[in-house]
C-alpha cells in the first residue's frame, strides 16, 4: 500500500491536495487506486475499496473500443478565459460550469457564446449547474443557454435533489443529466424511477468498479457519461475501462482530469490527445510514488481509514 499526495492546481471541492491510496496485487503485478476524498465515512468509502480491488486484481470487461472521448471543462471564468481553456483543450466537447454563486445568469450566457464561439458550430456544448439553482430559476436559465449556445447538448444537476431534477425535465426540451444525484449504487435507480434524468453521470469507485457500473448502466437503461473522482491516472483507467466496456457511448466522459493535479504517480499519464484518452493500463512510476509519498502521519491516518472499511464489511458479513 502506497499513500500519495499531490497539489491540485486550482481548489476544488474545497481542497487543494488530492491524496490517496494505489494497492499492487502480487499475482497480477496490476495497480488499483483507493482514493475517497477525506470527509467519506467508512461505510461510504467501502464500494471505492472494491473498485480498487477489481482494478489490482486486473478483472476488467473487453474494450470494445480503443479510445474514449472526453470533454473539456470551463470553469466559472470571464468570456476570453473560457475561450481561450476551449482552444487550449483541443476537445470537441465543452463542459462549462454554470450558476456559480456570486454570478449572474449575464455570466453564465457570455461564457456559453464564448465557449460556442471557440468550439465552432460542430462542437457539442454542455452546462453543469452543480445543483445550484431553484426549479422556476433552472427552467429559465436553461432555456436561456440554450439560446445563447445555439443548442446544449445537456444541462447537468440543475437543482439539487432528485425531485428537482424531474420537475426541470418536464419543462425544457434540454437534456437532463444527473451528476450529484448519484452518489451510492442505489441512486441511479432513483433517478430512472422519478423519470428525473436523461442522462447519467456514473463514476466508478463510489458506484464499486467498473463492473459494478455496467450493470447499473443496463440496469437503468439511460445512456451514460462517466465522469473521474479527480482521481491519478491509475484511478483514471478504470473510468476509462468502464467507458471502453459500454455497448454505446453517445457522449463525451468527463476523464480528462489528470491535468488538474500538479503531477501524477505514472510514468504516462492518462492525458486526452485529439480530444480523447487512449484505452490503456499507465506505467507506475516507483520514482513518483517516492517524491509524492505522503507523510507518515497521513499514511497513519489512511491505514486507519482502510481498517475502518474493513471492520465495515466484517460487520457486514456477520
Ligand atoms: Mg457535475
Amino acid at each position: 500500500m502506497r499513500v500519495w499526495s499531490i497539489p491540485m492546481r486550482t481548489r476544488f471541492r474545497g481542497i487543494t491536495v488530492r491524496e490517496g491510496v494505489l494497492f499492487q496485487d502480487p499475482d497480477t503485478g496490476r495497480w488499483g487506486e483507493w482514493s475517497p476524498f477525506l470527509d467519506y465515512d467508512p461505510a461510504v468509502s467501502e464500494p471505492w475499496l472494491r473498485c480498487a480491488e477489481e482494478a489490482a486484481a486486473g478483472d476488467w470487461p473487453e474494450p470494445l473500443r480503443a479510445s474514449v472521448p472526453v470533454n473539456v471543462t470551463v470553469p466559472a471564468v470571464g468570456p476570453q478565459a473560457a475561450y481561450d481553456v476551449v482552444r487550449r483543450g483541443g476537445c470537441r466537447t465543452a463542459k462549462v460550469k454554470v450558476a456559480e454563486p456570486g454570478q449572474t445568469l449575464a455570466d453564465d450566457l457570455a461564457r456559453v457564446e464564448a465557449v460556442r464561439d471557440a468550439l465552432g458550430p460542430e462542437g457539442r456544448v454542455r452546462v453543469d449547474a452543480n445543483g445550484g439553482w431553484p426549479v422556476e430559476e433552472a427552467v429559465a436559465a436553461v432555456r436561456a443557454l440554450d439560446r445563447a449556445a445555439g443548442g446544449l447538448e445537456y444541462v447537468e444537476q440543475p437543482c439539487a435533489s432528485v425531485e428537482d431534477l424531474a420537475r426541470v425535465r418536464r419543462r425544457v426540451d434540454v437534456p437532463v443529466a444527473a451528476d450529484e444525484s448519484i452518489r451510492r449504487a442505489a441512486d441511479p435507480y432513483r433517478v430512472r424511477d422519478l423519470e428525473a434524468a436523461d442522462i447519467a453521470v456514473l463514476k466508478v469507485q463510489p458506484l464499486g468498479g467498473v463492473r459494478a457500473c455496467l450493470r447499473i448502466a443496463e440496469d437503468i437503461g439511460l445512456p451514460v457519461v462517466v465522469s473521474s473522482a479527480l482521481e491519478s491516472s491509475v484511478g483514471i483507467a478504470a473510468g476509462v475501462a468502464l467507458a471502453a466496456a459500454l455497448p454505446e457511448l453517445p457522449h463525451a466522459c468527463g476523464l480528462a482530469t489528470v491535468q488538474l493535479l500538479t503531477d501524477d504517480v505514472t510514468v504516462d499519464p492518462l492525458l486526452p490527445v485529439d480530444g480523447a484518452l487512449p484505452v490503456r493500463l499507465p506505467t507506475v512510476d516507483p520514482a513518483a510514488l517516492d517524491r509524492l509519498s505522503a507523510d507518515p502521519e497521513r499514511v497513519a491516518a489512511w491505514e486507519a481509514r482502510l481498517a475502518a472499511v474493513r471492520a465495515v464489511r466484517q460487520d457486514r458479513r456477520s
